[in-house]
């Protein structure tokens, strides 16, 4: 291996949002390494002879055809938490991907799960309906207690996630491949897990990754497992949930409201019905933003572990796809 180790970082960021990354990740990497120059480039800046050389390549939601110029590629570090753009590309490769896990990120996600489960809970979309008709009308409410909210995915952000909901006093649920146990918390694993706890939860939150196992998961059979008048949050992956079946559940008031961060086609292209949908809150993915800050002292320290230590990062299991 050269003494000078040369990191391409490939993102979709604009050029002043590209150096800043740049910046961060090669102080980063400055503070950690011991007996190696590390020098991090955007891919533009490298040659084609030397994106040949690289072994390791940092990612945020890249151009997947730029990853193409590096043949020699062992694994790459995710900026992102999510990683099936990723897996996709390298199914049947021998490159390795290793996704972001930032205690930072998790606190972020529990923090709009929390936000948004409370604007179903206190039926805000029906009071800023009544505004529209200057309408004077007061709702029965309930406690959180009373309020069953089920989480889909068990993991880093979908624990966080559960754990705040039931500091806020919610009742809360979690569905997971395996079997857990979490104190105050409901646990539900595999398919009859799942129905078995979708018709308690007046609030759904989907916080799955995208496998060939959950991609299109929450069709018409499973949606309609939810009590009439429930309300969904999707965090995870936009094809986990499938958008005719939600429609036509919108439609007859069975989901009474959907808080829709993630699409199957991202940016939601101009046309989507959901822009318009009077009963669908849009956010531009925006549940839980990457921080700079954090991310580039976890990436640096995943880089420099395994070229100075010979430590090898944690590699997303590409059979689980997760
Ligand atoms: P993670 O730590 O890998 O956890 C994934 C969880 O999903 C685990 O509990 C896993 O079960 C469960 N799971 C996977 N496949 C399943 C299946 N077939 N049936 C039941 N449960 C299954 O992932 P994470 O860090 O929590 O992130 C979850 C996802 O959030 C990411 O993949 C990404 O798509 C999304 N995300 C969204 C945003 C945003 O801003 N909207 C930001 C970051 C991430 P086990 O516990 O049994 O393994």
């Amino acid at each position: 291996m050269n003494e000078t180790v040369l990191i391409p970082l490939l993102t979709r960021f604009d050029e002043q949002e590209e150096i800043r990354w740049t910046n961060l990740i090669q102080d980063a990497l400055d503070a950690k390494s011991q007996s190696r120059k590390f020098i991090v480039l955007p891919h533009k800046q490298l040659s084609d002879a030397e994106r040949k050389m690289c072994d390791i390549a940092i990612c945020a939601n890249p151009d997947l055809k730029q990853l193409v110029d590096y043949p020699n590629l062992k694994w790459v570090q995710n900026l992102w938490a999510g990683v099936d753009n990723l897996l996709a590309l390298f199914k049947d490769t021998s490159v390795q991907v290793v996704r972001l896990i930032d205690p930072q990120l998790a606190l972020s996600m529990s923090e709009s799960v929390l936000l948004w489960s409370l604007y179903l809970h206190k039926q805000a979309p029906l009071y800023l309906k009544q505004q529209q008709q200057a309408l004077w009308k007061r709702h029965h409410a309930i406690s959180p207690r009373e309020c069953n909210i089920g989480i889909l995915g068990a993991g880093k952000l979908g624990h966080k996630s559960a754990e705040r909901l039931k500091q806020n006093g919610f009742s809360v649920h979690l569905w997971s491949r395996s079997a857990k146990s979490l104190t105050g918390i409901n646990t539900y694993s595999g398919q009859s897990g799942l129905k078995q706890m979708l018709p308690q939860c007046q609030i759904l939150v989907v916080l799955l990754p995208l496998t060939q196992e959950t991609n299109g998961l929450l069709d018409i059979e499973h949606l309609s497992l939810l009590p009439t008048g429930a309300g969904v949050i999707n965090f995870g992956r936009g094809a986990i949930l499938n958008d005719n079946a939600l429609v036509s559940l919108l439609a007859k008031r069975h989901i009474a409201h959907a808080v829709l961060d993630v699409f199957a086609v991202e940016p939601l292209p101009k046309t989507s019905s959901f822009w318009s949908n009077p009963n669908v809150t849009v956010l531009p993915h925006v549940a839980a933003q990457t921080q700079p800050q954090t991310a580039s002292l976890i990436a640096a320290r995943s880089i420099v572990d395994y070229i100075e230590s010979n430590q090898q990062p944690h590699f997303v299991d590409k059979t689980l796809g997760y």
